[in-house]
């Protein structure tokens, strides 16, 4: 007798679509079986998609940033995690100038523990170029935090690290079996073309996307990864943008090195021309929209395989924070909300559309995600593996309202579009947290996930290391 038994469904395993049952016992993944499954309690799944449930590597709730706080907090970010299928997500624990980053991650952990209703882990992140923090490296790695995000630009916000100190990190945690995120933008260059911009004196949202132009993106990534193989380390590149970009990162892996990176639906589907819009400064956010190129670019990089994973940059804020900058498109807050649409937009536009495979689709949001960063008993249906596990009904259409996404934002990137294929169950560990529209978890049930990197996939070509 398991616990809880799904019936029926078509299940997405490493490699393999099966029509099977899964069975649960406890938190993790019991059986996979053709046979029929007696369990204390029984979903049936005819028609339905099973899952992994999906890992989102980029968030950021709670997070102060331009003066202002991202609207959703570890309670309302995670709910809307669980609505959208998303059983895991990471955020960035960004410690200020005078504070220690192991102070920070307790802080922000103090402050998540309470709220969090689906698991998740931080990537710490250094905001100054000292010997203490390489000194952290394997420390934080030996606490389960291997992930180490590095903002190249950002340097009127305090977040800029410079090569030098990249050069270093790469180094440090190519020592300790720990990977180097960058968000990778040419600082100087954006600072100049942010002044310039702005002593143009007016408002014109398009002013955001002149101020940090493609190449600001591909001169980043092509020298963060000259730095790499000179360090002899691997590299992950965060909201991956631009087809320059693209090209310079496959090229390197074609070489062999370890390379990776993720890209955001809204990279895939929105151009500069939002920025036109009377409400075009509800999408910004850095890296700003691109070109029609730059999305098909993109959705190759996903078809080919080059693109391992994908992750969503949310990071919303209300339409009166946005308005903070009415005057000048350098004052408003970056950010959208992303994270309850991943799925249901991978869904619709990669698999109803074609262009990618279930299995695929599994690999992009979760196998792979678990792999590269780190979460061993997550990312796959396999018995053993965590409980991990969301029903997706394929044919369900809805259409897009920031009424109905549960983010505290009060709008969608995506209002009014209808998206085919919507999570219908949500179940973390075991446990169903979302179930016919309603949320079934408690208030800080989620838990803090220790992640270890395996050094396999650290030293080899994606091709060699990753599905
Ligand atoms: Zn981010």
């Amino acid at each position: 007798m398991y616990d809880l038994v799904i019936a029926n469904g078509k299940v997405v395993t490493p490699g393999r679509v099966r029509n099977c049952s899964l069975g649960v016992r406890g938190e993790e993944i019991a059986i996979l079986s053709e046979d029929k499954l007696e369990g204390k309690r029984t979903i049936d799944a005819t028609g339905k998609v099973v899952l992994p449930g999906a890992i989102d590597p980029h968030v950021h709730l709670e997070l102060p940033f331009q003066g202002t706080i991202s609207a959703d907090d570890f309670y309302q970010g995670t709910v809307a995690a669980a609505f959208g299928g998303v059983t895991s997500v990471i955020d960035f624990a960004i410690h200020g100038k005078d504070v220690d980053i192991l102070d920070h991650i307790q802080a922000r952990r103090e402050l998540a523990e309470p709220k969090v209703v689906v698991d998740y882990s931080f990537h710490p992140s250094f905001t100054t170029e000292t010997q203490q923090n390489l000194d952290y490296v394997q420390k934080l790695i030996e606490l389960g935090m291997p992930t180490f995000k590095l903002f190249l630009p950002y340097k009127r916000e305090g977040f800029h690290v410079g090569d030098g100190f990249l050069f270093k990190m790469l180094q440090e945690t190519h020592r300790h079996n720990g990977l180097v995120l960058i968000h990778a933008e040419n600082a100087d260059v954006v600072e100049q073309l942010m002044q310039e911009q702005e002593a143009r004196g007016k408002v014109s949202w398009m002013q955001h996307y002149d101020s940090r132009p493609n190449f600001v993106e591909g001169t980043s990534i092509a020298t963060s990864i000259e730095l790499a193989k000179a360090a002899g380390s691997a590299l992950y590149v965060v909201h991956l943008s631009t087809e320059e970009g693209l090209n310079h990162l496959r090229q390197a892996q074609h070489q062999g090195y370890p390379i990776m990176m993720e890209t955001c639906p809204q990279y895939l589907e929105f151009t500069k021309d939002v920025y036109a819009q009377e409400d075009g400064l509800n999408y910004i956010m850095t890296p700003p929209m691109r070109l029609k190129k730059d999305n098909e670019a993109l959705w190759s990089g996903i078809e080919r395989g080059d693109i391992p994973c994908m992750g969503t940059d949310h990071c919303p804020f209300s339409t009166e924070q946005k308005l903070l900058g009415r005057e000048l498109f350098s004052k408003v807050p970056n950010g959208g909300m992303g994270v309850e649409t991943l799925l249901p937009y991978m869904f619709s536009e990669g698999v109803n559309q074609g262009r990618i495979s279930l299995s695929r689709l599994a690999q992009l949001l979760s196998e792979n995600t678990a792999k590269i960063h780190g979460l061993q008993h997550k990312g796959s249906l396999e018995v053993g593996k965590d409980a991990d596990i969301v029903i997706v009904d394929p044919q369900l259409k809805r259409t897009v309202t920031a009424e109905a996404m549960h983010s505290n934002s009060d709008y969608s990137l995506y209002e009014g579009r209808e998206l085919t294929g919507w999570p219908v169950i949500t179940i973390s560990r075991g446990e169903v947290i979302v179930e016919e529209g309603e949320l079934k978890a408690e208030r800080g049930r989620g838990k803090f996930v220790e992640r270890t990197i395996s050094s396999e996939l650290l030293n080899a070509a994606p091709q060699g290391g990753l599905a």
